[in-house]
C-alpha cells in the first residue's frame, strides 16, 4: 500500500496547550514516519482572522516553531513551514471559494463560537476572514492532494467541508483534487478544560487555571491538576452520558496518554483511592510527559536565525509540492494564461 500524504496545520499562538499536544502534535511526530511526505504548517494567515498585533504574531510564530521542533518534528523528515510564505495557499483559497457554498460556511460551529468571541472581545469587529477561514483550511490541505489530516475532534466539521469542496470541484471541473480523510486519535481527541470539563481546552475562550500549557513550570502544572473540577463522588471511573463524571473522565484520558496505558488500568490502579491521590498522580504524569519538550525548547527558541532557516527551507519544499497542483487547478478552471499543452495552435 502506498504511504499517506499527511497534512496538518497549527495556529501560531505560542502558548500551545495539553489539548494541542495530545490531539495534534503527538500525531504529527508519529506521522513523520508514516507520511510521504508529512507536511506541517504554522498558520499565520489563519491567525489574522481575529484581533492581533503584527509584531506579536512573529514572536508567537517562533515560539510555536520551537515547540514543534522540541516535541520531535525533524525538518529532515517532514515539511515544516509557515503558511504565509507559500502564496499558493491564498491563491487556492480564492479559487475554491467558487465551489464553496455560503450556507455551508454559515453552518460551521467554529464560525459561530469565534464570531461570538469576536463580538464580545474586539470592539465587536467580526472579520470576513473569520467566515472564510474554512476555505483557507481546505486550500491548505487540498493544495498538496493530502490523503490524511491528523486533527483534534473539534476540526471534524472543517475536514468534512474540505471533502465537500474537493467533491464539488471535481464534479464541476473534472478530477483534479483529492478528498482527504480526517485522523482523529482514539484517546485524547478532545481534552477538556480543567475548570469546565464540558468545554474543550482552548487557546481562546478557556481559563488560565483550566488550561495546561506545554511550557508551564512543573509546579504550575501540578497545581492546575490539583485544582481540576471533578464531582462530589469518590470513584475514579469513567461515567455515562450526563452523569457529571466529565471531569474525572477527562483526567483518566490525560493519564492514559501521559503514561501510555488504558482506562481499565487507571480504574484498577485507583480503586478505593480518593480523588486527591488520583489528581496528584495525573499532575506528576503530565509533568513527566511534557518535561522533555520544555527542556529542549529554550535552546531552540534562542536561535531565531536557525528557526528562520528551517522555515525557509520548508517553504521551498512546500512550494515545489503545491505549484503543480495549482497549475492543474488553474488549467481546469480556465483561469489565467493557458498552459502550454492547452494553448490555441
Ligand atoms: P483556538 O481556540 O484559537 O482555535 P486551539 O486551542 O484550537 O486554538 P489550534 O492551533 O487551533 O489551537 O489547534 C491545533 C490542533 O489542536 C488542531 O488539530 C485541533 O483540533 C487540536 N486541538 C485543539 N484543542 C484541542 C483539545 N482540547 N483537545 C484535543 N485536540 C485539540
Ligand atoms: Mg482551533
Amino acid at each position: 500500500m502506498s504511504k499517506p500524504i499527511v497534512f496538518s496545520g497549527i495556529q501560531p499562538t505560542g502558548r500551545k496547550h495539553l489539548g494541542n499536544f495530545i490531539g495534534a502534535i503527538r500525531q504529527f511526530v508519529e506521522d513523520q514516519d508514516r507520511g510521504e511526505p508529512a507536511i506541517f504548517c504554522i498558520v499565520d494567515l489563519h491567525a489574522i482572522s481575529v484581533a492581533y498585533d503584527p509584531a506579536e504574531l512573529r514572536e508567537r510564530l517562533y515560539d510555536t516553531t520551537a515547540i514543534l521542533l522540541a516535541a520531535g518534528l525533524d525538518p529532515e523528515r517532514c515539511v515544516l513551514f509557515r503558511q504565509g510564505d507559500v502564496h499558493e495557499h491564498t491563491e487556492l483559497t480564492w479559487l475554491l471559494g467558487a465551489v464553496t457554498a455560503w450556507g455551508d460556511l454559515n453552518r460551521m460551529h467554529q464560525w459561530k463560537t469565534k464570531r461570538e468571541q469576536a463580538e464580545s472581545q474586539s470592539g465587536a469587529f467580526v472579520s470576513a476572514s473569520l467566515f472564510n477561514y474554512p476555505i483557507l483550511m481546505a486550500a491548505d490541505v487540498l493544495a498538496y492532494r493530502a490523503t490524511e489530516v491528523p486533527v483534534g475532534d473539534d476540526q471534524r466539521q472543517h475536514v468534512e467541508l474540505m471533502r465537500e469542496i474537493a467533491r464539488r470541484f471535481n464534479e464541476r471541473f473534472g478530477p483534479t483534487l483529492v478528498e482527504p480523510e480526517h485522523r482523529i486519535p482514539a484517546i485524547g481527541a478532545r481534552v477538556m478544560d480543567l475548570q469546565d470539563p464540558t468545554s474543550k481546552m482552548s487557546t481562546t475562550g478557556g481559563s488560565d487555571a483550566g488550561t495546561v500549557y506545554v511550557l508551564d513550570e512543573p509546579d504550575r502544572i501540578r497545581k492546575k491538576l490539583r485544582s481540576a473540577v471533578t464531582d462530589s463522588g469518590r470513584e475514579v471511573r469513567r461515567g455515562g452520558p450526563g452523569d457529571g463524571k466529565e471531569g474525572i473522565e477527562n483526567l483518566i484520558e490525560i493519564l492514559c496518554v501521559a503514561r501510555d496505558i488504558d482506562a481499565g488500568q487507571v480504574e484498577a490502579e485507583f480503586e478505593g483511592k480518593g480523588y486527591g491521590d488520583f489528581k496528584a498522580a495525573v499532575g506528576d504524569a503530565v509533568v513527566d510527559f511534557l518535561a522533555p519538550v520544555r527542556e529542549r525548547y529554550a535552546a531552540l527558541r534562542g536561535d531565531q536565525g536557525e528557526l528562520e532557516r528551517i522555515l525557509a527551507a520548508g517553504a521551498g519544499k512546500a512550494r515545489a509540492l503545491t505549484a503543480p497542483v495549482l497549475a492543474d487547478v488553474r488549467a481546469a478552471m480556465g483561469v489565467g494564461e493557458p498552459r502550454a499543452d492547452r494553448r490555441p495552435a
